[in-house]
């Protein structure tokens, strides 16, 4: 079986010589032990933040040890009783082909002891949605947006990173909710992909030299909610274009993952004080308590075909570092993904 480790700490953006491939012995699962072959793992932006050796809301990883993620597999051996071969379980073991594992009964993991599996009810959804629309990404829209934000009737929505597995799920829990959306994604696929899940207005970003002005032709009577997800110059387009009593979702600000000198000094922050704005910046994983109410959401507007998902998906565990890579090259639209096996 084949893993990624990490082999270096990048220093500015990642390059593929800061991982390698390794294979490792794969025995029978010993007693009480499940064996998974992993069908599709994550890879995620928030994976950059955990390369750098410094302490934050996750643990860095290890050099020389293999990376960790999102994972959907398929138990292929089990001499633990409440897993079947053939059951799809979900892990943080992503990055490996397969693995071992004993698996923590339910009762242990909700005393938060964390199950290393569990199993998937995946609704009759492909397994690898629980890696994006039904699994964090989208769970991280619909928080911003509908418990950070607390998007309220009438109110102008703008999303950047629109294109992306939190964006694009962004823009559409907004339309269909009945908003008026402004994203925001470099390049003209991008562009039309946003046009055709219903994004009312599009900035191409990469095409604009002046951000502020964009947002202000594509929002003329301003925005009440801005989901960040890119952060610097967006974050001062959308102070600007910011009505009073705005709320601002700090999802993420992937501009700067990779700076390595000063990060962008954000210039029009004082106008959050004029126009009484909130910003508020969020952890999903602080909201996984409302799990069920997101599944009930999202399976409900998937089931009635109101929101759609987008996956760009690399296959191979050889390519991961390669698929990992291509979020900070704007390389996917969608979830980025990787198959296995
Ligand atoms: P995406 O699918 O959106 O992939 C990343 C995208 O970011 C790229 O496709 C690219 O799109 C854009 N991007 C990369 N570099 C830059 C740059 N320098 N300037 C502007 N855009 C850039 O990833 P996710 O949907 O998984 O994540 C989106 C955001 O949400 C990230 O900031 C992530 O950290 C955050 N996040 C936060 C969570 C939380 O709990 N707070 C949980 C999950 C995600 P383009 O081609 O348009 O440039």
């Amino acid at each position: 079986s084949r893993e990624i480790r990490l082999k270096s700490r990048p220093v500015g953006t990642p390059v593929a010589d800061n991982f390698e491939l390794a294979t490792v012995d794969l025995p029978a699962p010993g007693p009480g032990e499940v064996q998974v072959r992993n069908l599709y793992m994550s890879v995620d932006p928030y994976m950059r933040g955990r390369m750098n050796d410094v302490k934050s809301y996750v643990p860095p990883f290890q050099i020389g040890e293999a990376l960790q993620g999102g994972a959907v597999g398929e138990v292929v051996a089990s001499n633990d009783p409440n897993f079947q071969v053939g059951d799809i379980v979900q892990s943080m073991l992503g990055w490996r082909e397969a693995f071992n594992t004993s698996a923590a009964p339910l009762a242990q993991a909700t005393a938060g002891q964390a199950a290393t599996i569990t199993k998937l009810n995946t609704y009759g959804l492909p397994p690898q949605t629980f890696l994006g629309v039904a699994g964090m990404p989208g769970m991280t829209a619909w928080v911003g947006l509908l418990k950070i934000a607390a998007l309220k009737e009438g109110d102008i929505v703008f999303v950047s990173g629109a294109a992306g597995a939190v964006g694009s799920v962004v823009v559409q829990i907004a339309k269909l909710k009945g908003h008026k959306v402004i994203g925001s994604a470099g390049g003209a696929d991008k562009v039309a992909f946003l046009k055709s899940i219903g994004c009312d207005e599009v900035i191409d970003y990469k095409a604009e030299a002046d951000l502020t002005a964009a947002l202000a032709r594509a929002a003329p009577t301003g925005i009440d909610v801005y989901f960040e997800n890119v952060g610097g110059a967006h974050m001062d387009a959308a102070l600007a274009a910011a009505r009073p009593f705005a709320r601002f979702a700090l999802c993420g600000m992937i501009s700067q993952y990779n700076s390595t000198g000063e990060m962008y000094g954000v210039k029009n922050l004082i106008a959050a004080v004029g126009k009484s704005i909130r910003l508020e910046g969020f952890i999903v994983s602080n909201s996984f308590h409302l799990l069920p109410e997101f599944l009930q959401d999202m399976s409900g507007w998937i089931s009635s075909g109101k929101l759609q998902w987008k996956e760009t998906v690399d296959e191979g565990i050889e390519n991961a570092p390669g698929a990992f890579l291509k979020l900070f090259k704007g390389e996917n639209t969608g979830k980025m993904l990787v198959k296995l096996s």
